[in-house]
């Protein structure tokens, strides 16, 4: 029998890798949420981890109370996250948002366990630093993003030399076709209405401006060791076709399937058994149609400005990911209108100097530096 560690366990991947562990009996060591204390509770009685983390510091009298005639042990803060990513278990998934994510993921190597990735700032951030290690403990990451899982799926049996490129599928999100004129006066509430996937607010909004593609250009980039160049962004409106890749003799092989984040997160959870998932099958017949279209750079310069930083390397990918999270956080609360998102980005590979990302040190100090810039800059 499989055990996990999981972080993140109460957002949209890590209840669905919960449902996922309960379908095919696998066991949990752990488990940590961001705030919400009640679903904690409920997911700490059921599966019966040996340890629970609650990452807000705030909250860890209450979940101690809620908890308190249960045998676990509770942490809370980053300490706590920490804890989980070390624990004795089989895989930790790391499914938190933001670059939160990054020092958990860090301790999870060091102490020699095999990843399942949700959190793709992790790469984003620390891409070199993360990968290194990966290599030098000889583990290894499951991608459970749904495009990076595809792409994992569609490289199984072939060999890594002859490929020729990634084709890394795009929504489009809910603003496809709309040029920045039309996008002035977006609220929060029209940028969390997604076509197809139902996932959480962050990557929802990251989505609707596209620094979701970006983010996952960048992830790809580190995870595949491909060149920026050999990754091409095709957007496939019905997320029917989740990744492709293209080998030397032209051909192309594509991951499909209904945009349903339970087929990833199974996948890197049983590697390399697939076995019956509990989503609806797949009928082509009745999408009838795939649309097929190029990605709009210049509506969207959140992507652009992804694409731009990791060519540029250093910690432009970490700057222009933290610069986001700010910039996110106050479109949600209204502070800032939709294209500042957009337009901080681009300022912040603009204005930022070449900075190293080779340590966990260099690359905290390049997020402060884009946190501060964003807070100058509204
Ligand atoms: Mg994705």
């Amino acid at each position: 029998m499989k055990t996990i560690s999981l972080i993140g366990s109460t957002g949209s991947i890590g209840v669905q890798t919960l449902d996922v562990c309960r379908q095919h009996n696998i066991k949990v060591a752990a488990l940590a949420a961001h705030r919400n204390v009640k679903l904690l509770e409920e997911q700490a009685r059921e599966f019966n981890p040996k340890l629970v983390c609650i990452y807000d510091e705030g909250l860890y009298s209450d979940l101690r109370d809620r908890l308190s005639d249960v045998s676990v042990k509770i942490l809370c803060g980053m300490e706590g996250l920490c804890e989980n990513a070390a624990m004795d278990a089989d895989l930790f998934v790391n499914s938190v948002v933001g670059m939160v994510g990054l020092l958990p993921t860090l301790t999870a190597i060091e102490h020699g366990r095999d990843i399942a990735l949700a959190n793709k700032e992790t790469l984003v951030a620390g891409g070199h630093l993360v990968m290194s290690a990966v290599e030098r403990k000889g583990l290894k990451i499951y991608p459970i993003d749904s495009e990076h899982s595809a792409i994992f799926q569609c490289l199984q049996g072939n060999r890594r030399e002859q490929l020729n490129k990634i084709i890394l599928t795009a929504s489009g999100g809910p603003f496809f076709g709309k040029k920045k004129t039309e996008l002035k006066n977006v609220t929060p509430e029209q940028a969390l209405k997604h076509p197809n996937w139902s996932m959480g607010n962050k990557i929802t909004i990251d989505s609707a401006t596209l620094m979701n593609k970006g983010l996952e250009f960048i992830e790809a980039k580190w995870l595949f060791e491909v060149a920026p160049e050999n990754i091409e962004i095709v957007v496939n409106r019905e997320s029917v076709i989740h990744s492709a890749v293209e080998y030397k003799d032209f051909s192309v092989l594509a991951q499909m399937g209904v945009p349903d984040m339970k087929i990833p997160i199974q996948y890197a959870l049983l590697y390399p058994e697939r076995v019956e998932c509990d989503v609806k099958p797949l009928s082509l017949t009745d999408y009838g149609t795939l649309t097929f279209a190029k990605p709009d750079l210049e509506t969207f310069d959140c992507l652009a400005g992804c694409i731009e930083a990791i060519k540029l390397g250093g910690a432009y990918p970490c700057i222009v990911n933290a610069v986001n999270e700010e910039a996110v956080g106050l479109f949600m609360s209204r502070k800032i209108p939709f294209l500042k998102i957009g337009e901080l980005v681009q300022a912040a590979l603009r204005d930022f100097p070449k900075m190293p990302a080779e340590s966990y040190e260099d690359i905290k100090n390049a997020e402060l530096a884009a946190r501060e810039y964003v807070k100058d800059n509204t």
